[in-house]
């Protein structure tokens, strides 16, 4: 199987960068943001408590996030394997994350870090903003404090895939076909 960890801050591509990978590799994709909007669609309690953290930038508990994938991997026989994007976040949920792949015998193959400059990730989420409707996407403190949060919390995650060799840095600025590709050359290089 090949379990890709799609790594960077908000605003990084992660998402778009997804699809291209999906597409590529047939793999199944996992996007924590995504579910955390569906349950908030859906009206379900797990909804209305993310909802809090979402509008102010901050993460949803570990346990809420944890507890969502862990149903949806328990679904999703049969898959060449997944692409993680917007998850882990901490390195609980790494660690979590680990022991349940273990447990499969289906370890992540790579973690792939899309790196940008803050400048950019800004211009691009508040333009996004503008398309999407999305509320955490609009207004720049928000923005600035999920970028605050990632730094403090999430970014250590580049040390804990790295101790174990998994770690890939790919330039993330420029133009979205030429990072798919990058991306896919590292990947190919992985999965042989
Ligand atoms: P995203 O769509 O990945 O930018 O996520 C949007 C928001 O959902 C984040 O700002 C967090 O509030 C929440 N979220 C998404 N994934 C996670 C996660 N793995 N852990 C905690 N919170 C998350």
């Amino acid at each position: 199987m090949l379990n890709i960890v799609l790594f960077g801050p908000p605003g990084a591509g992660k998402g778009t960068q997804a699809e291209f990978l999906i597409e590529t590799f047939g793999l199944n994709h996992l996007s924590t943001g995504d579910l955390l909007r569906s349950e908030i669609a859906a009206g379900t309690q797990l909804g209305i408590e993310a909802q809090n953290y979402m509008e102010k930038g901050e993460l949803v508990p570990d346990s809420v996030v944890i507890g969502m994938i862990k149903n949806k991997l328990a679904l999703s026989n049969n898959t060449k394997g997944f692409i993680f994007d917007g998850f882990p976040r901490t390195v609980e949920q790494a660690k979590v994350l680990d022991n349940l792949l273990n447990e499969n015998k289906t370890p992540i193959s790579g973690m792939l870090n899309l790196e940008v400059e803050k400048q950019e990730l800004i211009c691009r989420l508040l333009s996004r903003g503008k398309i999407s409707g999305r509320t955490d996407d609009q207004s720049q403190s928000i923005i600035e404090n999920r970028i605050n949060v990632y730094n403090e919390k999430t970014f250590p995650l580049i040390q804990y895939y790295s101790q174990q060799n998994k770690y890939y840095g790919i330039n993330g600025m420029g133009v979205i076909t030429e990072i798919a590709e990058r991306l896919k050359e590292v990947v190919e290089k992985i999965d042989n």
